[in-house]
């Protein structure tokens, strides 16, 4: 082998940058809503703070390895928190606000974490479980509102206040921990998912590539996504290294405030589960307000509906840009930029996929038999992937080491794959209906339905069927105002989907019930179908 003077072994981690804020972008700016106003402050200054919090945190005696969290929503000092922490050797652990007491008192007891960072809104969240956080030391509480009865609190302004604003930032290595999110798992105890510096910076540099989300320096990035989503799917390391400015919502993630929002701070680029973009398009349709500023809405986490990304097309020019991926990998593994210079029809369809693999990840799909499936864009299987910023593992737990394999991981989704690396997925392994040996899938069967201009949501769930072992059931929500029978939405069906697909029965529901992180549960429907809470209306056609 041929070695001497190759490239540095330059370090990738974090620290990078936590640099370029401080140095090239220092005028970049975090924009924070505030129940009046927003708050602002240039990178340079925000570094500054960070400096001051990694001296904070030094005194409070929190080394290298240490689990630090944060219960909060996007903010400028959440901000400061994700670039501290790892920065000074600590793991970044976001608790998802969102999940069960039970489920976060486990998270946070699991995790080892020494010091929470809540944000003063967050603080009745909070209390009710603080006592039972075994190893916490502190609470860190942003903003000036009440602290409650929370044990062992430091006011976030007042520990940054007498501190230096330089730091002396350790040497840190490539394959440390740098940040730590449990999934929203559906078995068992959530699972921790350690992500390493080198992967983290990686993951920016790939998530700012044209092909994927595109983060410019011009631009201004609205993550409506929370910071306890997979780091907000990567984007404040990855605003952070480009330059772009960030626009932060807290909690303010209603459709109304954040159109006002878009508008006011002129942003260009918002990411979201395709709640968020559901709701705004009601209201944009009915309110109007000036999205022009938006170059493009990353939509993800779950599948976006077609008739969602045509409607915004058509009558707001707003491209929604389809991404997959889960906690496991960082987020990112494809974005749907479909090729130029297509049909119609054909445009749509790679738009409506979930977009192709993105590079520095590879994919497989893994049928029944254990046999690799082609990329032909029909054969499908478990969709398989690894890279460097791919979970090897879960942390500190044993009972998820099925989802890893000769180093893949195994994601839970089948899906197909074309020739050209475009992955569709037809649904989650658990949700896919089995219906007389064949599959038919929920999520494809969902975007037809809520292509009905007077459906508002609709999730399908297999229902136990003596004959066939299982057949759709369709849960749909109507738009206020419209009124709908089982019979019109098959009508609707008929030409689009193959028959046996059909529904045979409709139940109508007043909302699809949405897990922690925003997305269709339906874990919760099939409950309410056991225990024969999900009343349907059957359709007059046969199977
Ligand atoms: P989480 O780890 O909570 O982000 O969940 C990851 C899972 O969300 C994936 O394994 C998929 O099942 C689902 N998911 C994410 N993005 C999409 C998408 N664009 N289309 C369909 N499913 C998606």
């Amino acid at each position: 082998m041929l070695e001497g003077l190759v490239q540095h072994d330059f370090p990738l981690n974090l620290q990078h940058v936590l640099g370029r804020m401080r140095g090239v972008f220092g005028d970049s700016e975090v924009v924070t809503l505030n129940g009046d106003g927003t708050t602002r402050a240039k990178y340079s200054e925000v570094c500054q703070r960070v400096d001051r919090l990694a001296n904070a945190l030094d005194s409070l005696g929190v080394k290298e390895g240490d689990r630090v969290a944060t219960f909060g929503w996007n903010s400028q000092r959440h901000l400061e928190a994700y670039l501290a922490i790892p920065c000074m050797g600590a793991v970044l652990h976001t608790l998802n606000i969102r999940l069960f007491p039970d489920q976060l008192i486990y998270i946070a007891n699991h995790a080892e974490d020494r010091i929470v960072f809540v944000d003063d809104v967050l603080v009745p969240v909070l209390e009710k479980m603080a006592g039972e956080f075994e190893t916490v030391e502190h609470f860190v509480v942003m903003g000036d509102g009440d602290c409650g009865s929370l044990p062992n609190v430091i006011r976030y302004e007042e520990l940054i206040a007498d501190q230096p604003s330089t730091f002396d930032w350790p040497e840190l290595q490539d394959n440390q921990a740098a940040g730590l999110a449990y999934t929203s798992g559906t078995t068992g105890n959530p699972k921790g998912v350690l992500y390493s510096h080198r992967s983290q910076l990686l993951h920016a540099f790939g998530t700012c590539l044209a092909d994927a989300m595109g983060l410019q320096a011009f631009d201004r990035v609205l993550p409506v996504v929370p910071m306890f989503h997979v780091n907000a799917w990567g984007i404040p390391y990855a605003a952070g290294l480009i330059g772009s400015d960030l626009v932060m919502p807290m909690q303010f993630l209603q459709a109304e405030p954040l159109a006002k929002l878009i508008e006011e701070e002129r942003v260009t680029i918002a990411a979201g589960v395709p709640t968020v973009w559901l709701d705004l398009l009601n209201y944009a349709d009915e309110h109007k307000p000036d999205l022009s500023s938006i170059r493009t809405v990353i939509g993800g986490g779950s599948a976006v509906p077609l008739a969602l990304m045509q409607a915004f097309q058509e009558r707001h020019g707003i491209t929604i840009t389809q991404a997959w991926g889960m906690t496991e990998m960082s987020p990112l593994g494809t974005v749907a930029r479909p090729p130029a210079g297509l049909e119609e029809d054909e445009h749509w369809r790679y738009r409506d996929s979930a977009g192709r693999i993105m590079p520095l990840v590879e994919a497989r799909l893994i049928t029944g038999d254990g046999e690799e499936a082609p990329w032909d864009g029909t054969s499908t299987g478990e969709l398989e992937v690894r890279g460097p910023w791919i979970a090897s593992g879960y942390y500190e737990d044993p009972t998820g080491r099925d989802k890893f394999h000769d180093g893949w991981l195994r994601t839970g989704d089948i899906a197909s794959i074309d020739s050209q690396g475009f992955v569709k997925i037809t649904d989650r392994a658990k949700d896919v209906i089995k219906s007389g040996g064949e599959w038919i899938s929920s999520v494809e069967l969902e975007g037809e339905l809520m292509a009905h201009p007077d459906v508002a949501e609709a999730a399908v769930i297999a229902k136990p069927d003596e004959r066939w072992q299982e057949r759709p059931l369709a849960c749909v929500v109507c738009r206020e105002g419209a009124s709908l029978s089982a019979e019109d939405l098959i009508e609707h069906l008929r030409p689009r989907v193959a028959k046996w697909w059909l529904p045979d029965e409709i139940s109508f529901i007043d909302e699809v019930p949405k897990t922690s992180v925003g997305k269709f549960d339906k874990k919760v429907l099939r409950k309410r179908l056991e225990a024969g809470e999900l009343e349907s209306e059957p359709v007059s056609q046969p199977a």
